[in-house]
């Protein structure tokens, strides 16, 4: 299917029903040089490489706008090539990564060193988040965004270790190694600077002051959620907003968790705030009530809540007030998930059953046409890709998903391709599986298995101001 060149020839996906820009139609997909050429139903030129997509479902392949690869910093949880043969598998395509990686990617040096880095071992396309510190400068920011980063990540309460470079979740204040946790103020300062470049800022939003005031010791599941409450989320997500609206600067809400959180964020749409929301399959498809089963699996931050969090995020999701559904894959070692829940870290796997996840609530909320806007068009308008990733149309890359209907996958967590192998959704019954996907036209799995070397390609954003 390549050339020595190493780009791809002309193939023509037959006989699917293909998610296109005008809804679902029985068209051929024409493919040359990575590329969508045209969607029709003239037979292909002879020579032409032919994929038989009979009564499959041809898709964009998914764009996941959060994801850990812990590379580097952390190879025993995950690194570049085990994150995205797991995101190839589950028919993602195009992965963005969280700039707290180890050194934190806080300017363009070490973004470049990443970028070079992810570059040697990346099975689909990725993109890098930057991180915004408390110190950060407006020079940082715009030597990250030089550099081709998608946008800014700052983890508000969330510590910085100078001397190990790394962003640390259980800052001990007294330690003098640590700069404080970007802050309001912090957002205050750089929101002009954001808005500028005309970049994304994403917040991991919960408010530092409530969990201090809520932190306790942790025996149970009730402790995790009364340590974290919902309060938390909506109050960060309103000042966040009202600061970024002030200056024009893009915000982005990361694993939006509760309805109260939604509640705020939908005031401050209503307000005329142009922030973007986004949630995980967990809170769409968990609650507490599952922690006696999955337990330590399910811990992640903020935390998986009620039946009725649940069910305002799927209204949410489903009316299209949260546009973007992505997986914060978060791995850690099997051992320490295994720690009691109070010292178990947060995060989980989750890069590889995003698709299928999200396939199955849109086909129980009675449009299976609904996920590749979650999980593909939604999350292409955030990463500035809207003009080459995330939907079957002419001129677009050959990012695909071909995904049959008739045949169920059961999540499998052993079985997954993330070094690690836990997941919130093992046993999760999907009535799809992912039988081939392209990354521009090139296989990287074919009959469910990975073909191929690493040849992934960074992407970076198209602005206004670029
Ligand atoms: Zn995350």
């Amino acid at each position: 299917m390549t050339d020595s060149a190493g780009t791809a020839a002309s193939l023509v996906i037959v006989g699917g029903t293909v998610y296109t820009p005008h809804g679902p139609r029985d068209v051929d997909v024409h493919i040359s040089d990575g590329v969508i050429i045209g969607l029709v139903d003239t037979k292909p030129p002879k020579g032409t490489k032919v994929l038989d997509a009979r009564g499959m479902y041809v898709l964009p392949g998914a764009i996941d706008v959060h994801v850990h690869s812990r590379d580097p910093g952390f190879p025993e949880k995950e690194d570049f090539g085990t994150l995205t043969a797991a995101a190839a598998a589950g028919g993602v395509t195009t992965v963005i990564d969280m700039p707290n990686t180890v050194p934190g990617v806080d300017g363009a040096g070490i973004f470049e060193g990443k970028a070079a880095l992810a570059h040697s071992k990346a099975r689909v396309d990725y993109g890098l988040w930057g991180l915004m510190r408390s110190s950060s400068t407006a020079e940082q920011l715009e030597g990250l965004a030089r550099a081709g980063a998608i946008g800014f990540k700052a983890y508000l309460g969330y510590a910085f270790s100078i001397s190990r470079k790394q962003v640390l979740y259980s800052p001990d204040a007294e330690d003098p190694d640590l700069e404080a946790p970007p802050d309001y103020g912090t957002l205050l300062r750089l929101a002009p600077v954001v808005a500028a470049l005309g970049l994304p800022l994403v917040i991991h939003a919960e408010d530092p002051g409530i969990l201090a005031a809520f932190s306790r010791p942790i025996d149970s599941y009730a402790d995790v959620l009364a340590s974290r409450p919902p309060e938390a989320e909506a109050v960060a997500i309103s000042a966040a907003a009202a600061i970024a609206d002030s200056f024009g600067a893009r915000l982005h809400v990361a694993h939006l968790s509760s309805a109260l959180g939604l509640m705020a964020a939908e005031a401050a749409i209503r307000d005329g705030s142009g922030l973007t929301l986004e949630t995980c399959p967990h809170y769409l498809w968990l609650t507490e009530r599952d922690f006696p089963r999955l337990g330590t699996a399910m811990k992640v931050f903020p935390p998986v809540r009620t039946p009725a969090d649940r069910d305002a995020l799927v209204d949410g999701v489903a009316r299209g007030a949260i546009s973007i559904v992505a997986t914060d894959h978060a791995p850690h070692t099997n051992a320490e998930k295994s720690r009691p829940l109070g010292e178990a870290p947060a995060g989980s796997p989750g890069v590889q059953t995003l698709y299928l996840s999200c396939l199955e609530l849109a086909k129980r909320l009675g449009d299976v046409w609904k996920a590749p806007r979650w999980v593909c068009e939604g999350p292409a308008g955030l990463a500035g890709l809207a003009e080459s990733k995330g939907r079957i149309a002419p001129g677009f890359d050959a990012d695909i998903a071909i995904v049959d209907p008739r045949r169920d996958t059961v999540v499998n967590a052993p079985l997954m391709r993330s070094r690690q192998k836990h997941s919130a959704l093992d046993g999760f019954e999907s009535t799809f599986s992912i039988v081939d996907v392209l990354v521009r036209g090139k296989p990287v799995v074919r009959g469910g298995r990975g073909v191929g070397a690493p040849s992934g390609r960074m992407v970076a954003p198209v602005t206004a101001t670029s």
